[in-house]
């Protein structure tokens, strides 16, 4: 499991590793978007951590429904959408101790409402892609009994193979699906740091 340090450590992990691809997401936006991807999520992080700061959780669950309200008041459509997927996992956990099992159901429940929000499905080319299979991977590593570490590497691999197949696809929700073909051959942001955020946990 995670204590509240390691998940303070794991959203601080995050927002580094963001803020080092931020000018490379945003591109991505551009060349299918409107280009304000990277600078939305940066303000958001630079939102949590300020809020961090302010309130001091001293919970796992209190770290993530932080970093939700930072997110939730964020402009673009990402903004909003990771906000409500952080705070699934906000609301999965209330004790000292974050589990495995506590952030998959968290991380289902927040992917459930992103979809139900956002009404797209594995393969209109959004952060769905990605989210899906991390919830497919957490559930299966729940059930094998690994630890919050092992399992949290296997969503990120899952998330990156379903980042990186949205390259080829048209979408079908979203800024991208305005300009047709000319989103093949583009990445698509929100996926590839759905896959950064579970990267970065060192748990
Ligand atoms: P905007 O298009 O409003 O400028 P952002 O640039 O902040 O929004 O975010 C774009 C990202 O949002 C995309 O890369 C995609 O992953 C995600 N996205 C867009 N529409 C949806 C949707 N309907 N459901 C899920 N994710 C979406
Ligand atoms: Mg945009
Ligand atoms: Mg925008």
């Amino acid at each position: 499991g995670l204590d509240v340090v390691g998940a303070w450590a794991w959203v601080e992990a995050f927002h580094r590793r963001f803020s080092a691809d931020a000018a490379e997401l945003g591109e991505l936006d551009r060349r299918a978007g409107d280009g304000d991807f990277g600078n939305n999520i940066l303000a958001a992080l630079r939102r949590v951590r300020a809020r961090l700061e302010q309130t001091q959780p001293t919970t796992p669950g209190a770290v993530f429904l932080g970093v939700s309200h930072g997110f939730l008041n964020t402009g673009g459509t990402s903004g909003p959408l990771f906000g409500l997927w952080f705070r699934g996992i906000g609301r999965a956990t209330d004790g000292p101790v974050l589990t495995l099992a506590q952030l998959a159901a968290g991380v289902d429940a927040g992917t459930a409402t992103v979809q139900r929000l956002g009404k797209a499905r594995p393969g209109d080319k959004t952060m769905v892609d990605a989210m899906v299979p991390a919830v497919g991977a957490l559930a299966a590593a729940v059930a094998d009994g690994l630890d919050l570490a092992d399992g949290v590497a296997l969503a990120a691999e899952a998330a990156r193979g379903g980042a990186l197949a949205t390259e080829a696809l048209r979408a079908r929700r979203g800024r991208a699906s305005y300009v047709g073909d000319v989103a093949r051959g583009v990445l698509d942001p929100g996926a590839l740091t759905v896959a950064l955020f579970f990267d970065s946990c060192h748990g």
